[in-house]
């Protein structure tokens, strides 16, 4: 811990003479600006030194000491600067742990994920042991797409009508294709939908963006298609926003959930009923009274949206922390349906996910990082695969069957502790009178 305080770091400031007091009375009387220490030093670690010295000093900062408590030593700045975070001080670590071993399309995944959930990791666990134990799941990808809407004003409904008229014809889509396809080696635009409200039209340009999220990659090619359509048949269009929501990024959104964005992933694995019983300690039955009652009625009289499942978002989360990707993607990428049927005339436990828009990458973002980097190569996915999109694709089945895992184990959990109050309560003499 000593390492990590900025005692130990002015102690070594000292020593080696950098001068990080001198130059932190100049961001302090603004002679230098704080947010470009990186570009006016040349030196990323030095800038972070010298703004954690200012952040001290800021009103706002209730302890100045818990700034020298916040980690700043061994991290890669360099790689962060221009790419990841701006005005950094420093780097939160979290603790990252390992679900598996999760067999899953005939392949062994140890799957890493990044949380301060207790019990959490342990848990996704006990559901890959199942799954492993059950022979292994099954995902398939069921279309791969990041999408953006800009949002156009016409000067009025019918022509904004007219442009909805001409995005669908095909022949112009390939117009659009080809102005799309001048911004990018790796993406390429695969259709477009437009939603009138009045005046106002949203184009839901849709993209293979190879390996990447997508989305720098699709901005700057649907940025291109506008800038050809207004130098053209379409002068009258004002964009208003580059992004227009319903493209939809970050927001629970039903375009999502029906149409898909990102990878949309459906995953099972058939569990054997012995294997219910010694892994997840409930019963076929149990679980799958619970996952009616919980996850498609409590679900729906909450006025759920895509939000069938237990705790998809808990496995999301963690491992896009773990590996590099946005993690405020998990909004939708935890869009999630779960269920269980018995299967087998009763015998056995026939499970599945859903996901319509799971949205990942392994170039790109934070998959730039080291330690993020490290994570997506224990799974064997790391950069540009050999096909386009392929490690993409397949990271995207990877969350798809840790879910699956974490809902089974949580589900069971549940039912296995109904069981045991149904099973005291049987038990239970009548009190003395
Ligand atoms: P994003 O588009 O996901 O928001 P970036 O802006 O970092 O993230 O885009 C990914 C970058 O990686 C692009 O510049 C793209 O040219 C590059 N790239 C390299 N290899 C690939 C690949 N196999 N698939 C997609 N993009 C790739």
């Amino acid at each position: 811990m000593v390492a990590h305080t900025d005692t130990a770091v002015a102690h070594t400031d000292t020593a080696v003479g950098n001068g990080v007091d001198a130059v932190v009375e100049k961001v302090c009387s603004d002679e230098l600006p704080v947010h470009s220490l990186e570009r006016e030093l040349g030196d990323c670690a030095r800038a972070v030194l010298v703004r954690r010295e200012w952040l001290k000093r800021q009103p706002g900062v209730a302890s100045a000491e818990a700034v020298g408590r916040v980690p700043h030593e061994g991290f890669d700045y360099d790689a962060v600067h221009g790419a990841c975070a701006e005005m950094v001080f420093g780097y939160i670590p979290l603790p990252v742990g390992v679900a598996g071993p999760l067999l899953l399309n005939g392949k062994t995944y140890q799957v890493p994920l990044a949380t301060v959930e207790g019990a959490l990791i342990a848990s996704t666990r006990r559901g890959c042991k199942a799954i492993t134990a059950a022979g292994g799941a099954s995902a398939a990808v069921l279309s791969q797409g990041m999408t953006r809407a800009p949002v156009i004003r016409f000067p009025s409904a019918i022509r904004a009508a007219a442009f909805a008229a001409w995005m669908h014809d095909p022949a112009n889509l390939a117009v659009a294709q080809e102005q799309f396809a001048t911004t990018t080696r790796f993406g390429r635009l695969t259709s477009c939908r437009v939603t009138v409200a009045g005046r106002y039209a949203y184009a839901r340009f849709v993209c293979a963006t190879g390996d990447a999220m997508g989305m720098n990659m699709v901005s700057k090619g649907v940025s291109a298609v506008l800038d050809f359509l207004s130098a053209g048949s379409f002068g009258d269009l004002e964009l208003l926003g580059l992004s227009g929501n319903v493209c939809c990024d970050k927001k629970a959104a039903a375009v999502n959930w029906i149409s898909g964005r990102g990878c949309s992933v459906v995953a099972e694995a058939t569990i054997p009923g012995h294997v219910v019983e010694s892994v997840l300690k409930t019963t076929v039955a149990a679980a799958c009274e619970l996952n009616v009652a919980k996850n498609l009625i409590g679900s729906a009289m909450a006025g759920a949206l895509g939000g069938f499942n237990a705790h998809a978002s808990n496995i999301v989360t963690a491992l896009y922390l773990a590996c590099g990707q946005d993690a405020a993607q998990n909004v939708e990428s935890s869009q999630c349906i779960t269920l269980l049927e018995p299967a087998n005339g009763g015998a056995d436990l026939h499970v599945s996910v859903t996901m319509p828009s799971i949205e990942v990458g392994t170039v790109g973002g934070g998959t730039i990082l080291a330690p993020q980097r490290a994570c997506l190569e224990m799974l064997g996915v790391a950069g540009a695969g050999q096909e386009a999109g392929s490690h993409a694709r397949e990271l995207a089945t990877v969350v798809a069957g840790a879910v699956l895992a974490g809902e089974l184990s949580l589900l069971a959990a549940l039912s296995a502790g109904h069981l045991m109050r149904a099973h005291l309560a049987h038990n239970r003499k009548p009190a003395a009178p």
